[in-house]
């Protein structure tokens, strides 16, 4: 019996008739992507790709020349709705080498929409 646990298959969260959501997957797309925001006077720590120690160090940094020490960390990932029949007809393989619209340039439209919507809600306050 195989493993259950399989890197080469996507993760899917929501599966509708036809379409499929799942994680995006591959070169130079981040598992994560780390940042953090103090909850009193609404600064935020640069994002960080694939590694929270920087947000840790951003958050204790900004406690100590401020004082405040309530933050929201968060960490974001990349997410694409595919087509059933887009994905069925697509070679096995990592999911964001064989798609048409997932090639770098998405990632980097994906990238820019993930970092504006991270600050649009603090700079409405
Ligand atoms: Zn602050």
């Amino acid at each position: 019996m195989p493993h259950p646990k399989s890197t080469e298959e996507p993760v899917s969260l929501v599966k509708s008739a036809d379409h499929l959501l799942q994680e995006v997957k591959g070169p130079g797309v981040p598992t994560g992507i780390h940042g953090a925001a103090c909850m009193t006077c609404a600064e935020e720590s640069p994002l960080f790709d694939d590694d929270t120690l920087p947000v840790a160090v951003w958050g204790v940094q900004h406690a100590q020349q401020t004082s405040h020490t309530r933050f929201l960390f968060r960490t974001e990932k990349h997410w694409v709705v595919v087509r059933r029949e887009d994905r069925e007809s697509e070679p096995e393989g990592p999911p964001a080498a064989g798609g048409s619209f997932a090639g770098p340039a998405f990632v980097g439209l994906m990238c820019l929409l993930t970092a504006a919507s991270g600050f649009l809600p603090l700079l409405t306050t």
